[in-house]
């Protein structure tokens, strides 16, 4: 059954690809972190091991309830990445050193869940 459209849009009002979700930078040099510099100056930084627990795929999160199925507590924290690409002008895609590799994260979901920023 379909509801009325969700009243939180996933991207911001006015722009889509605002500055703010556009990013001029992703630096991977560092295995155990992915960092983010976007075109309004912001930085955002995750560890590796950050990125796996919030994996948006259909493996990690229920595709039609939106549970989590990935046990936050099984991803160490010391994991690493061996790749970061872009895939299309939206989202990057990670290969986490633990073999997985099917998440794709959207710029808009990377900043939104940015851990460095302030609740609220
Ligand atoms: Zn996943």
């Amino acid at each position: 059954m379909l509801g009325p459209l969700p009243s939180i849009s996933p991207f911001p009002a006015s722009n889509p690809m605002s500055s703010a979700t556009q990013p001029v930078r992703i630096g991977r040099r560092d295995p155990a972190r992915v960092v983010i510099e976007w075109a309004d100056g912001h930085t955002t930084e995750y560890s590796t091991a950050q990125l796996r627990r919030l994996c948006p795929c259909a493996q990690c999160i229920h595709e039609l309830t939106g549970r989590q199925l990935l046990d936050p507590a099984s991803v160490p924290d010391d994991l690493t990445q061996r790749d970061v690409r872009l895939v299309g002008n939206y989202a990057i895609a990670v290969q986490f050193a633990d073999g997985h590799n099917t998440g794709i994260y959207t710029f808009v979901a990377l900043r939104a869940k940015d851990p460095g920023a302030a609740e609220g």
